[in-house]
């Protein structure tokens, strides 16, 4: 059984100083279509496959919209359209007009800034502060960044002449669907290539409101394609044997079976991949900060964040009342509607989802670890979760190993530098991790030590497009973002 916080116990008394009325971000000017086709050659087109899935609201468990499910002759369509645009136009384009392009795509997608939050946080649960204020600025961020890098790629890589790859295969997951999509799309397009890109099941909307964007912006035909559809149409896109280069993002599962299908073949690939990352809080980091940090380390975005500060090490002479401290602002979280501008903690992304959480915390239960959740209150209809937290779990507990995806964290601790080091390092995955210390050179100690792509310090969950991203491990291979994304699209 999982132990419930009490209100009561918040210093804060939450009752009466805390109680927000709602703000909610009204979706009434959100123009949505009944159905989605595919976006193949700069026209949205019916599936040949004839098949449409329904896209959900998960808090409100309600249909949003029909979207189509591109089978092997969509995807053919899609990878040929893209071959014909690289071919005829985008290889052939001089780099600087390229460059407008991505501007003009960074542009539209600012003027329609308020439209696509509201629509992510719709299709996918999460809060409308979240996509007003993170994904949504980042996506358009992503395409300003890479439309300056078009016509100075060779500056890019000193002494080689930069060429583009092809036809880029581009894979993304639901926890970041715009944000992935610009993450992909923005630095192909800037070296040149052209792209068929597959949004995940869940989350398909952003991406199709992307494409009447890219469409708006007079992008030449074929040279983005954008088609929907589950796993095998992902799977498609992996083995056409049209297509030069894969970018994926999404589980280790999918990746180790994507790594397996290109291996002997010329396809280059980028696997960004899962993660179970290390917060780490020393004895003398700025305590208040830090819960901060831990709360936004795993709690942001449900936990549907690969890089999620999941496991927090705390230095044993702190951690009663760093403990303490952490289920207190646990208690304040508002967990509710993802567009209500309070809300803290929106929406499960689906149901599979939810499930998956609620088995790996029965499993962590069930292993002897002391559960504790905050005792919000949580809507009737929708996908929920209440923030968790694991004390008493070894190294060995499945919910320290795995990775949950969801608000759910591990809290172990540790006496010196040496062993947080060896305990953050002890998982297969090397995504990202964090350090809590008033000393600078504890900092360098413990960061260059641990084997992760993104390592912050002092603070969590931090994200910029100059800087790249990636992981060590079963946590991928390649970098994207900064200069580094570049070298992923050129040959
Ligand atoms: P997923 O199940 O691996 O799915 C990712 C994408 O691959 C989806 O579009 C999915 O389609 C598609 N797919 C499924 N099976 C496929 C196959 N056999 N061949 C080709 N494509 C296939 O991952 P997810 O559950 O959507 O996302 C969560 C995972 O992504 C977590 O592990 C997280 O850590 C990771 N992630 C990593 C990063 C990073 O930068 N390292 C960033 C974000 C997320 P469907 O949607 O239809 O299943
Ligand atoms: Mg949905």
């Amino acid at each position: 059984m999982a132990k419930q916080g009490s209100k009561k116990n918040v210093k804060l008394k939450f009752d009466t100083q805390w109680q927000y009325s709602a703000a909610p971000e009204s979706p009434d000017h959100i123009i949505l279509s009944d159905k989605y086709d595919l976006f193949i050659n700069g026209k949205f087109t019916p599936p040949q496959s004839k098949k449409y899935f329904d896209t959900i609201n998960p808090a409100k468990e309600t249909r949003i919209a029909s979207v189509a499910e591109a089978g092997q002759a969509d995807v053919d369509a899609a990878v040929s359209a893209a071959r014909q645009a690289y071919n005829k136009v985008w290889s052939k384009m001089p780099a600087r007009e390229r460059g407008k392009y991505i501007y003009r795509i960074a542009r539209l997608m600012q003027e329609r800034a308020r439209e696509l939050a509201i629509i992510e946080s719709m299709d996918g649960g999460k809060p409308i502060r979240e996509s007003r204020d993170i994904d949504v600025p980042l996506a358009a961020a992503h395409f300003f960044y890479y439309a300056g890098w078009a016509d100075k790629l060779d500056y890019a890589l000193p002494g080689m002449k930069a060429e583009p790859m092809g036809v880029a295969g581009q894979i993304i997951p639901w926890n970041f669907p715009l944000l992935m999509a610009a993450w992909k799309i923005a630095p192909a397009l800037a070296c040149g290539n052209t792209v068929v890109l597959k949004p995940a099941e869940t989350t398909p909307l952003t991406a199709l409101k992307l494409a009447e964007i890219i469409r708006d912006a007079d992008l030449p035909p074929g040279v983005v394609n954008i088609v929907t559809g589950a796993g095998a149409t992902g799977a498609a896109i992996v083995n056409h044997a049209g297509i030069d280069k894969i970018a994926f993002t999404g589980s280790t599962d999918v990746g180790k079976i994507i790594q397996k299908a290109l291996a002997g073949t010329s396809k280059k690939f980028t696997l960004e991949l899962g993660g179970k990352a290390a917060n780490i809080i020393f004895e003398d980091a700025a305590i208040d900060q830090a819960v901060e940090g831990i709360v936004n380390g795993i709690f942001f975005n449900q936990g549907h964040v690969c890089c999620a500060g999941s496991r927090l090490f705390v230095q044993e002479s702190i951690a009663n009342t760093l403990l303490r401290k952490l289920k207190d602002r646990m208690e304040t979280l508002i967990v509710g509607d993802p567009l209500d501008k309070n809300t803290d903690i929106g929406a499960i992304n689906s149901r599979d989802q939810l499930n998956k959480i609620k088995s790996l915390v029965k499993i962590g239960i069930n292993e002897g670890g002391e559960c504790y959740q905050s005792s919000c209150s949580l809507p009737s209809k929708g996908f929920w979760f209440r923030p968790t937290i694991f004390t008493n779990v070894a190294q060995s507990s499945k919910i320290v190993q795995e990775e949950i995806f969801g608000p759910v964290l591990a809290i172990q601790t540790f006496r010196t530098v040496e062993e947080a080091i060896e305990k953050a390092n002890n998982t297969p995955y090397g995504l990202s991790g964090g350090v809590w210390t008033d000393k600078g050179s504890k900092v360098f100690k413990v960061t260059s030590k641990i084997k992760a792509g993104v390592l912050w310090a002092n603070t969590f969950n931090k994200f910029d497009p100059t800087s790249p991203f990636g992981g060590y491990k079963e946590s991928g291979s390649g970098r994207e973002g900064g200069m580094h994304g570049l070298s992923a699209y050129l040959k």
